[in-house]
């Protein structure tokens, strides 16, 4: 399963223009301390966190968007040595789901409700977790 990101383009280049005004802002202060140097890094900084905050509402908006509704985590593989490792997401509006990303064969199992008290991964069988653990 390959995972589409759900960042926009757009989201994405405004958050790495704010982090890059913000890097430049700063930057000029570090490198150097006068008056000049402030003048003109302080606008660059301050630009940098009104974008970074327009970047993560466009996120908030993006979330709302009826995209939200086949959001999932990335398939990332995620390995231990031995161990199964997992990961879990729980959604935080009804209906009630959770997706287990099984670290073993990075398969997303989704699940009505929340975690439950013991889980096999359906694709390669591997016991994720018991109810001890709870
Ligand atoms: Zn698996």
């Amino acid at each position: 399963m390959v995972s589409k990101p759900r960042v926009s383009n757009r989201q994405l280049n405004t958050i790495i223009s704010a982090w890059l005004c913000i890097a430049i802002g700063s930057g000029l202060i570090l490198s150097d301390g006068s008056t000049f140097s402030i003048g003109l890094s302080a606008p660059l900084s301050i630009g940098g966190v009104i974008l970074l905050i327009v970047g993560i509402a466009m996120g908030n908006d993006a979330e709302k968007s009826p995209l939200h509704e086949e959001w999932e985590p990335s398939a990332m593989e995620l390995r231990d040595a031995g161990r199964p490792m997992f990961r879990i997401d729980t959604t935080l509006d009804k209906p009630i789901r959770t997706s287990i990303l099984c670290g073993r064969c990075a398969e997303i199992t989704w699940i009505e409700g929340r975690k439950p008290k013991t889980f096999t991964c359906p694709f390669c069988g591997v016991d994720l977790w018991k109810s001890e653990e709870e």
